[in-house]
């Protein structure tokens, strides 16, 4: 699974990490590579080029800390932005299974695995969590896929459910629910017929199927070797029957892996599960965390600069502490303060995280609270000298306009951030003097 461009990427990386200073040009041609392994494994263009943004940004914008090399930093920017885009946000839940019997619907081409996936699931399910599954194939036009679903379950042991010929799907759907129901089964499984493309009769009928069977999930199955046309079936297959998450079949072979880390930024759909081969056992949880780190495989460095930007920032807050409470608190303290907010995913990913203040996100945005903001003021602070920022009363207007050139601002909004910097530090030293701030801290955590 993506050996080829796990591959890649290690060459650009352990070059990387292996320079001492990197300049801003070694970091824009690392990225140029890793652009290009990308597209050779198939990810999808759109994918491709937001990852590498995203990843160019954090670059220039994070503090690197003493303990690592610029190179160690950028390779955990990459691996964190990899578990991103292969998870999305958070991960995926664990299948629903509750309220026996919970229907789940297989769909997906023909070949692409769909029963050998259902198989594997089932046996799954019962194994590790103890389930009773029925399974049942709803394939009326290849019968020997039927009679290979068959074989499959005794093979593992689980029922499935008896052929009758002549049947239609939604029959054979509505008997295996009856079946399921009375025979006192968790979990029953319908693995429905696949064609060789995607057409309106095959729609018509797994629709009727959903609609009938109700189901708890609907999980399609995907050959994870074909690349981007993996994702293209699957936004199809959303946009008629719905969805609730993807298997990437035959990711043992050599694939380039495009599939995996195009599905959720293009479909919104969770990958849930990989398979890596035949044997009924093949079949695994997907784990964005555990595949970013087989694409990087620099587990090592990553853990290194996890570790020392923890260390760093139990540091800094502490530093900073203590200022407070001395009633310091200077350009420099507003410039971390400013960056902490922006690595938190600045005022729109702030304010989302709080509950109920999705609405305040989309008005700090209208009166000009936004990111851009957050950056342009770290700007004029980057562009004072360490006097001025460690003494902002020096700030006369000749030095105002140098500033604010220097950003290429107005003085104006150099003035406001001289405002804002005053009022700050007023309550600091308010909150300093009375105690208030340990309270403060407190009431944070
Ligand atoms: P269906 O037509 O979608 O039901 O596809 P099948 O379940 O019949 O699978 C087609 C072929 O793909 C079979 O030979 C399976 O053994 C094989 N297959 C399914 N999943 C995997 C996988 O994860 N890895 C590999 N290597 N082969 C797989």
């Amino acid at each position: 699974m993506f050996e080829s461009l796990s591959e890649r990427l290690g060459g650009v990386f352990d070059r990387l990490t292996k320079a001492g200073a990197l300049s801003e040009a070694d970091v824009v041609s690392a990225l140029r590579e890793v652009r290009t392994a990308l597209l050779e494994a198939d990810v999808s263009l759109p994918v491709v080029r937001d990852f590498v943004k995203r990843v160019q940004d954090k670059a220039t914008g994070s503090a690197v800390t003493k303990s690592v090399t610029p190179g160690q930093m950028v390779v955990k920017i990459v691996h964190d932005e990899l578990i991103r885009v292969l998870a999305g946000e958070g991960e995926p839940d664990a299948l629903k299974i509750d309220n026996p019997p919970a229907t789940i619907l297989m769909v997906g081409l023909q070949g692409s695995g769909k029963t050998t996936t259902t198989a594997k699931l089932a046996k799954r399910l019962k194994e590790k969590n103890g389930k009773r599954v029925l399974m049942a194939s709803l394939d009326t036009n290849r019968p020997a896929a039927m009679e290979q679903l068959g074989i499959l379950g005794t093979q593992i042991g689980v029922d499935t459910l008896p052929i009758v010929k002549g049947e239609t799907a939604v029959q054979i759907a509505r008997r295996a629910k009856t079946q399921a129901a009375m025979g006192g089964y968790d979990v029953l499984f319908l693995d429905t017929a696949g064609r060789l493309h995607i057409d309106e009769v095959l729609m018509d009928e797994v629709q009727a199927v959903r609609d009938l069977a109700a189901p708890r999930e609907t999980l399609l199955v995907v050959d994870g070797l074909t690349g981007q046309d993996a994702v293209n079936v699957a936004r199809e297959f959303d946009g008629k029957v719905g969805i609730s998450g993807v298997v990437l079949t035959r990711m043992d072979g050599d694939g380039r892996g495009g599939a995996a880390l195009s599905m959720r930024a293009i479909t919104g759909k969770p990958i849930r599960f990989v398979g890596l081969g035949e044997k009924m056992d093949a079949i695994y949880s997907f784990d964005a965390e555990r595949v970013a780190g087989r694409i990087l495989g620099m587990g090592d460095i990553v853990a290194l600069v996890q570790k020392a930007q923890e260390t760093f920032e139990a540091e800094q807050a502490e530093r900073m502490m203590k200022r407070f409470q001395k009633g310091l608190f200077n350009m420099n303290d507003l410039k971390m303060q400013l960056e902490q907010m922006m690595k938190m995913g600045g005022m729109q990913g702030l304010m989302g995280m709080l509950p109920g203040m999705g609405n305040m996100a989309k008005k700090a945005e209208e009166a000009g609270l936004n990111d851009q903001m957050l950056r342009r003021q770290v700007a004029l602070i980057n562009s004072m000298t360490k006097k001025e920022r460690a003494n902002p009363d020096l700030l006369q207007a000749s030095r105002k306009r140098r500033i604010a050139a220097g950003a290429g601002l107005e003085v104006a909004e150099l003035n406001k951030l001289l405002k804002q910097h005053r009022q700050m530090a007023d309550v600091m030293k308010k909150m300093g003097k009375g105690g208030a701030m340990k309270q403060a801290i407190r009431q944070m955590m």
